[in-house]
Order: C-alpha cells, then sequence, then structure tokens
C-alpha cells in the first residue's frame, strides 16, 4: 500500500503545475460527442454517408419485393402440380414457390428464409398430401402423422429420401411429442363414408392442442363448412353461428368440428396457444378417395367407369367447389398471416348437382347418364361461402374454376381407375 502511494505522488510531482487543467472524463466526453461529426465534415466523408443512404434506399424500394398484390401469382397458375414428375424441386422451382408464398412478407430477395418444423396431422390424405408438397417446396421440415384410415403412403412417397420429410405412423388419438414451430392438423376423416365409422376427431384435436401448447407452435385447424349445418344465411359468412341437427347421421362430423373450433379457441384464450381456424368448403383435385362419397369424386369415377351419375333428391341443392391449389394457398396464407379467423376457404361458384353433373359429362363423357336417389338424412340445400374475410385480410380468392380444375383431377382418377402405373401422383 505504502509503495503504491509513494509511486502516485512522485508521479504529481514530475508533471509540470497546469493551472487550465480541466478534469479527464470530460474532455474525453466532449471529443467523444465531436469526434463522428468532425470525421463525418472532414473529406466530404458526409456526401459519401448521404449517397450511400440514399443508394441503400433506391434499392430496397426498387427491388421487386413482394406485395399482397395477388396478379403476381397469375403467371403461376396452379403452382405445385407442375412438378410432379420429379421427386424434388428443383432450385428454380422451389425458389419460385418461396417466393410466392412469402408474398404477403417482406423478405428481400437474395436474403433465404429460415426453414420451419412443421407438423400435418392427416398429410397422407388428399388435402394434406397437397399442402406437404408446397411446404417442402418452400424449405420447410415436414413431419407427417398419419393412421392411414384414408390416407395413403402413394400420396406422399414422393418425398422418401428427402431428409426433410418424415412419415409417422401413428393415431392422433393417441398423444404425441414432437419439437416442432407449426402444426397443421388435418387429421380426420372427411367423408360421410368414412366419418360415419370413425367418428370425431375431438381427441385428436385435443392431443395436437396439447402438443401445440407444450412446445409453443401455432396450431392451425382445418374446419369445415358443415359447421353452418343447413344455413339459414346465404351465403355464409364467419359470423353465422349455423343451422346444425346435434343428433343427427352427419352430427358426429359437424358437431365434432364445432367443437374442435371451441377447444381451439379456449386453448388461445385459456392458454395463449397461437391458433388459426380455417373453415374449408368443397374441394376436389387430385388424390381424392375414389369412392368416398363426395360428390364430385363420385360423378368423375362413375363418368369414367361408364356407371350412372347418382344425384341425391332433386339434384337442385347447389354447392361450391374449390380446386385444391387454391385452398393450400389459403391455409398457408392463414397459418403465417396475423388473424385467427375463423376464415371461409372455398370457391364462391356455386353449381346445383344437375349443374356439377353437366360439367362433367362435358369433361369426361356428353352421354353419361344421371341415376336419381332419394336425398340423405340432413342434407344442407345450399352451401356458398361469403370470402370477403379472407379476400381483406389474407389477401386470397380462389382462381381456379371448376372447368378449368376438374380435368386436372378427372386425368389422376383415370390413371388410378385404370391401372396406371403413375397412381399417387399429380398430374399436371
Ligand atoms: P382425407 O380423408 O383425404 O384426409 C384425412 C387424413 O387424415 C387421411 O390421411 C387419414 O388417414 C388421416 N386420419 C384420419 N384419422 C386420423 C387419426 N385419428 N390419426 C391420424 N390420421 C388420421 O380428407 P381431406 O379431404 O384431405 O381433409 C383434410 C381435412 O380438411 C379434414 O380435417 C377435413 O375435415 C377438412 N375438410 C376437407 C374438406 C374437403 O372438401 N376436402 C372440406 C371441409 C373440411
Amino acid at each position: 500500500m505504502g509503495g503504491s502511494s509513494e509511486l502516485i505522488f512522485r508521479g504529481h510531482e514530475s508533471q509540470p503545475i497546469n493551472d487550465d487543467y480541466s478534469p479527464k472524463p470530460n474532455k474525453r466526453w466532449l471529443s467523444f460527442t465531436l469526434n463522428p461529426i468532425n470525421y463525418l465534415l472532414r473529406e466530404q466523408r458526409l456526401l459519401f454517408t448521404l449517397l450511400g443512404v440514399f443508394i441503400a434506399t433506391a434499392f430496397f424500394t426498387l427491388l421487386p419485393s413482394h406485395n399482397t398484390n395477388l396478379n403476381q401469382y397469375d403467371t403461376v397458375p396452379i403452382p405445385y402440380f407442375t412438378q410432379h414428375d420429379s421427386v424434388f424441386p428443383t432450385n428454380h422451382q422451389s425458389n419460385r414457390h418461396v417466393a410466392a408464398v412469402h408474398s404477403f412478407g417482406k423478405v428481400p430477395l437474395g436474403i433465404k428464409r429460415k426453414g420451419l418444423r412443421i407438423v400435418v396431422t392427416g398429410g397422407a390424405g388428399f388435402v394434406g398430401s397437397h399442402l406437404v408438397d408446397r411446404l417442402i417446396a418452400r424449405g420447410d421440415s415436414v413431419i407427417v402423422v398419419d393412421n392411414f384410415f384414408t390416407g395413403r403412403k402413394e400420396n406422399v412417397m414422393h418425398h422418401f429420401g428427402n431428409p426433410r420429410f418424415e412419415l409417422i405412423r401413428h393415431d392422433v388419438v393417441e398423444p404425441l411429442l414432437l419439437e416442432v414451430d407449426q402444426i397443421y392438423h388435418l387429421a380426420c376423416p372427411a367423408s360421410p363414408v368414412h366419418y360415419k365409422f370413425n367418428p370425431t376427431n375431438v381427441v385428436g384435436t385435443l392431443n395436437m392442442l396439447g402438443l401445440a401448447k407444450r412446445v409453443g407452435a401455432r396450431f392451425l385447424l382445418t374446419s369445415t363448412s358443415e359447421v353452418y349445418g343447413d344455413p339459414l344465411q346465404h351465403p355464409q359468412k364467419e359470423t353465422y353461428w349455423g343451422n346444425v341437427n346435434p343428433i343427427g347421421v352427419r352430427s358426429c362430423y359437424d358437431e365434432g368440428k364445432r367443437t374442435a373450433e371451441t377447444l381451439t379457441m379456449d386453448y388461445h384464450r385459456g392458454a395463449g396457444v397461437e391458433v388459426r381456424i380455417a373453415r374449408i368448403f368443397n374441394t376436389y383435385g387430385p388424390r381424392m378417395c375414389l369412392d368416398d362419397g363426395r360428390v364430385v369424386s363420385n360423378f368423375v369415377a362413375q363418368a369414367l367407369r361408364k356407371e350412372p351419375m347418382t344425384v341425391y333428391g332433386d339434384g337442385k341443392q347447389t354447392r361450391s367447389f374449390q380446386y385444391v391449389s387454391d385452398l393450400v394457398e389459403g391455409l398457408m396464407r392463414l397459418m403465417e398471416g396475423e388473424h385467427v379467423g375463423p376464415f371461409n376457404l372455398g370457391n364462391p361458384g356455386e353449381f346445383t348437382m344437375l349443374e356439377l353433373a353437366k360439367v362433367v359429362q362435358e369433361t369426361i363423357d356428353p352421354d353419361a347418364s344421371i341415376e336419381y336417389r332419394p336425398n340423405t338424412e340432413d342434407d344442407p340445400h345450399k352451401r356458398k361461402p361469403d370470402i370477403s374475410r379472407a379476400k381483406e385480410l389474407l389477401g386470397w380468392e380462389p382462381k381456379v374454376d371448376l372447368r378449368k380444375g376438374l380435368p386436372l383431377m378427372v386425368s389422376d382418377f383415370r390413371q388410378r381407375i385404370f391401372g396406371d402405373h403413375k397412381e399417387g401422383s399429380t398430374v399436371a
């Protein structure tokens, strides 16, 4: 201690005494604040800095960055059905999809988006498998969870061997733990012939919500237009509460989905889980089950097999038909967007069953006949989505009309019915 004080004292002694001495800390502070300004003013550095700012601003403004203008996808009409001849998308293809998918988020070109880990329950089914194609093409890692009740391995086989793809045979009524960022919950038998044998997916939804809560994942429920029952409001808006028979033969599906929506909102409000709800209207396209009692697949399969198309009732009940690529686009926009929903996702084009039969005749066989049968119990008289909410908040609307989409489905069905070896692959 003594030595050190001595050293300090000697130091002071050696300094010349200066009355103008100002304490060091102040001086350092002043130079710290003035130096950058001096630096900038010296040798026109300010000019160069401003020039740099100007160039950067011009670059990011003029860059063809992504916005919500839907017209920019008009060049990509049915994006992912064109790539299925190859097992993996080429870089060019996947870049195109990345651009399309992220058009609603501002990611400058050249900056790669980090891939997400995503579970798709029911991913081996009709809608799920198309969704998986898009997610894989976008660069995400996808885990399909499916018990193959109505789904088929063939629907996702083209991803086997891709390190970003996994397939788990699992029934969602049993709990499952996976580390993921997003959960698209589609697992549920969706057609009348199937859901009557395997009623409701309430427990499955509960399990997947539990998983979302545990791992902090965002959860999307694929609900249905059936929650509107036999609607007394036309077209149906999301604010309409529906007209559903709670004890009918279709109730296991309708009420099951209504309960699933309730659970989803309860997990959102009560446990802070980030959720999204889509109410899907009739959707058709390649990979639909051949004989599952849904009207479009029924008519197409029957016309191809030269059997009469079965029309239930007088055939004047209406439905709207959405092509699957439009639905998948809507689901992804919903998942990535800011809004919980529910959102109607469907094509507002309305057809009576007889009009649909006519389009099938035009597409497949002008001589295809119609056979009338008594109507099924609780069959809704009309169904047509009001999609203004999805248009406004998701910047989404369907692009593929029935006359354009049906031939794509027909060639897939033709391949599967007449034993073409490309079964399960999607057609361009
Ligand atoms: P789909 O039957 O082709 O697909 C459902 C998938 O879920 C199948 O792969 C099936 O094997 C699987 N699955 C069923 N129960 C399961 C369980 N307990 N555990 C794990 N997997 C299970 O039907 P889709 O048309 O692809 O429908 C997908 C989702 O969209 C469903 O939730 C359905 O309710 C909803 N939806 C579809 C439509 C439509 O028109 N396609 C309309 C409204 C709602």
